[in-house]
């Protein structure tokens, strides 16, 4: 069985894509926690931060510089805070790497 965000990718699942490219897809979050809330998810499954390695890292500075291109786009021009959760203790509750996107207000900095 594949995973959620796999299925997005391919769009065997609808989701509200808002970018996408060879690479990754962009879509809102269906629970958002900030009047903008995106998750950047590569296409290809990773299955958290943990599984990073030199071979597949690229991915990763790809969501970076597509998130710094298309900020204005998103509406994200004043400002944003980009998450991953990873693993039990991290929150992380879909297991294919992905990066919150938040923004759309001013964000107080978490008491953890
Ligand atoms: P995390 O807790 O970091 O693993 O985040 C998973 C996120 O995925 C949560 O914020 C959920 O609201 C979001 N999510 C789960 N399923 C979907 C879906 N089908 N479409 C959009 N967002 C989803
Ligand atoms: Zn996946």
């Amino acid at each position: 069985m594949e995973c959620i965000f796999c299925k997005i990718a391919k769009k065997e699942i609808p989701s509200t894509l808002v970018y996408e490219d060879e690479k990754i897809v962009m879509f809102k979050d269906l629970n958002p926690i900030a009047p903008i809330h995106l998750l950047a998810v590569p296409k290809n499954h990773i299955s958290s931060a943990n599984e990073i390695t030199t071979e597949n890292s690229k991915i990763i500075a790809h969501i970076f510089e597509v998130i710094a291109k298309e900020n204005k786009n998103l509406g994200l021009e004043d400002g944003y805070r980009i998450i991953n959760n990873c693993g039990k203790l991290g929150g992380q509750t879909v297991e294919h790497i992905h990066f919150h996107i938040v923004g759309g207000k001013e964000l107080s900095w978490a008491k953890l």
